[in-house]
């Protein structure tokens, strides 16, 4: 008789592992994360000092860069780094001012308010 392969791995209690995400709050990340999403535009659309902005190709810097997400946070777009190109201040709001017109017709108000809330919108 010798010891076989116990269940001694099946231990109820102990160890809580929450890796599930139930709250986009905090969808950005941290500044930290920000500044190297950031970094990783600058490098992948430039140079890694400028890159021409997505819409109207002025050049961006890491002080003027701003993420666009191609397809938007409100439609469950994240920041993944296959969703984010670059875009100037200018352009970014220009989007994100159609984006709203486009939103408005098919979210309900409720859920618009939500976004804002957020910070999605
Ligand atoms: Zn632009």
């Amino acid at each position: 008789m010798g010891p076989g392969p116990g269940p001694t791995a099946a231990q109820g209690d102990g160890l809580v592992t929450v890796t599930r995400g139930t709250t986009n709050t905090n969808d950005r990340g941290s500044a930290a994360d920000r500044r190297r999403r950031k970094a990783w535009l600058l490098a992948e659309h430039g140079d890694g000092v400028t890159c021409p902005c997505w819409y109207c190709l002025e050049p961006v810097t890491i002080a003027t860069i701003q993420v666009d997400r191609i397809i938007p946070g409100a439609l469950g777009g994240t920041y993944a780094r296959a969703n984010v190109r670059p875009s100037c201040g200018p352009c970014n709001r220009r989007a994100g001012h159609a984006l709203q017109a486009a939103i408005r017709a098919r979210v309900p108000r409720r859920t618009l308010v939500s976004l804002c809330r957020l910070g999605l919108l």
